[in-house]
C-alpha cells in the first residue's frame, strides 16, 4: 500500500473508533481495546516492519498518529510488532509458517518477557531456567512487567539454558494456555492502564524443542533483533501524545482570558508553547532520519535510535506537564485528559531500556 493511502485508512480507524471518552473510559475502567487493536494490525501495521524490505518511518508515522488519539492502542500495535520480531527475523521455517501470519495481522496477541523482578536493565540477571526434559523444555520462573499479559496468546520467553551472564539465554515461543503458565494480578499502575501489564509465573511449563527462536544459547542475539525497533516505536507514541497535549494547551491558551487577553498573548505562556513545538518538531525529524537509517541497514542505527528515544519521551514529559501548567487548575484535574497523558509519558523514559540506560548507550559510542 503506498503510505498516503494507508496513513489515510489509519486516520479512518482512529476517527471512526477512537473518541476522548472511549479512550477515557478504557482507562478508567482498565479494558483492553482488543478490536481496535486488531483493525490496525489487519491493516498491516506490524507488518510494515517484520516484512522485508522494512519501512519503518511509515510504521512510526503511523503509530504517531493513533498515539495522538489514544497512546494505549498505538503502544499495543507497537509491542504486537515487537513480539513479532524474533519469530520473523529469527524463527525457523516451520515457525514462521505456523504463527507469522496470525501474529503480524493481530489475530493473536502476543508479549515479549525479558524483565524479572531481580532482572530489569541488566538482563544478565535473567533468573527464568529452561531445563532440558525429553524433546523439550522446561521452563520453571517468574517474568515481570509483562505488557499485553492476560491478552496474549503467545510470550517470546527468554529463559536461561546455558552459563550466567547474556550468552547462556534462549528465546522460547511459548502458547499462554499451556500447562502451568500463571497469568497474576495487573500491576496498577500510574497510566496506559488500558494496556495490561503483570507478572506471569511459569510452573514446569513444558515447551517442545521446536518452539525455541533462533539458537539455543543466543537468545540475545534475537532479542537485539528488536532493541532498537523498541526505542523507534516507543518514541512515535511519545510524539503523538506531545502532539495531542500541544493542541490542548494552544486551543485553551487561546481561548482562555486573564487581564483582558488570551493567555497565549503572554510571553510566559506562548514562549512555552513554542518551545513545545519546535522539540515536538525535532523529535519528530530525528526520529525519521533513525527510520531511515534503520531500513538502509545503516551503521549508525542504533546510536540514532537512541538518540532519537531519549529526545522524543524526555520532550513528551515536558510538554505534558507543561499542558497541565498552561490549563491551570482544570489541567491538574480528570475533566480535562492532560493530566493522563502526564502519567502516561513518564512510562516513555523508563520502557524500552530506560533514558539512563539510552545516554549510557550513546555515552559509548561517543
Ligand atoms: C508499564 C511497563 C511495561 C513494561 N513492559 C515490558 C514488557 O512487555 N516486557 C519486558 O520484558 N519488560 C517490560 N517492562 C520492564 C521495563 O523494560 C523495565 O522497567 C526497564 O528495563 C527498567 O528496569 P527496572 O524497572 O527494573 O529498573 P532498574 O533496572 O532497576 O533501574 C532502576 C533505576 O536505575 C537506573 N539504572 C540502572 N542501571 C543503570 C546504569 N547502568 N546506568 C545508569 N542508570 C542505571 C535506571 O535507569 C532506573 O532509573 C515494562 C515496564 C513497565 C513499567
Amino acid at each position: 500500500m503506498e503510505p498516503d493511502e494507508l496513513l489515510g485508512r489509519v486516520d479512518e480507524i482512529v476517527a471512526a473508533g477512537i473518541t476522548p471518552e472511549l479512550a477515557a473510559e478504557h482507562e478508567r475502567g482498565e479494558t483492553y481495546p482488543l478490536e481496535l487493536v486488531r483493525r490496525l494490525c489487519e491493516l498491516g501495521l506490524p507488518a510494515l516492519v517484520t516484512e522485508r524490505p522494512h519501512r519503518t518511518e511509515l510504521f512510526c508515522r503511523a503509530v504517531e498518529r493513533v498515539a495522538t488519539a489514544w497512546v494505549a492502542p498505538a503502544e499495543s500495535v507497537h509491542l504486537q510488532a515487537l513480539a513479532t520480531c524474533a519469530l520473523a527475523r529469527h524463527g525457523s521455517p516451520e515457525l514462521r509458517e505456523e504463527f507469522l501470519a496470525r501474529l503480524r495481522q493481530g489475530r493473536v496477541i502476543a508479549g515479549n518477557c525479558l524483565s524479572e523482578p531481580g532482572a530489569g536493565s541488566d538482563l544478565a540477571l535473567i533468573a527464568t531456567t529452561a531445563e532440558p526434559d525429553g524433546d523439550g523444555y522446561r521452563l520453571n520462573g517468574v517474568k515481570a512487567w509483562v505488557g499485553h499479559a492476560g491478552v496474549a496468546g503467545l510470550l517470546n520467553v527468554y529463559a536461561r539454558t546455558g552459563g550466567g551472564g547474556l550468552g547462556g539465554i534462549t528465546c522460547f515461543l511459548v502458547d499462554t494456555a499451556s500447562p502451568g503458565v500463571e497469568v497474576r494480578r495487573a500491576e496498577d499502575k500510574m497510566g496506559v492502564r488500558a494496556l495490561p501489564t503483570a507478572q506471569i509465573a511459569f510452573h514446569d511449563v513444558r515447551v517442545p524443542a521446536g518452539r525455541v527462536v533462533g539458537r539455543v544459547n543466543r537468545g540475545m542475539v534475537a532479542a537485539q533483533s528488536f532493541f532498537v525497533q523498541g526505542r523507534l516505536g516507543i518514541a512515535a507514541c511519545a510524539i503523538g501524545l506531545a502532539e495531542a497535549a500541544l493542541t490542548r494547551a494552544v486551543t485553551h491558551a487561546r481561548t482562555r482570558e486573564q487581564f483582558g487577553a488570551p493567555v497565549i498573548t503572554f510571553q510566559g505562556v506562548g514562549f512555552l508553547l513554542a518551545d513545545a513545538s519546535i522539540e515536538i518538531e525535532a523529535s519528530r525529524q530525528l526520529l525519521h532520519h533513525a527510520c531511515r537509517e534503520v531500513d538502509v541497514g545503516g551503521g549508525r542505527s542504533e546510536l540514532l535510535a537512541a538518540q532519537a528515544k531519549v529526545l522524543a519521551t524526555d520532550t513528551a514529559m515536558k510538554v505534558t506537564a507543561n499542558a497541565v501548567q498552561v490549563l491551570g487548575a482544570r489541567g491538574y484535574t480528570g475533566a480535562e485528559p492532560v493530566e493522563r497523558w502526564m502519567r502516561e509519558a513518564k512510562l516513555f523514559q523508563i520502557i524500552e531500556g530506560t533514558n539512563q540506560i539510552q545516554r549510557a548507550a550513546i555515552a559509548s559510542r561517543l
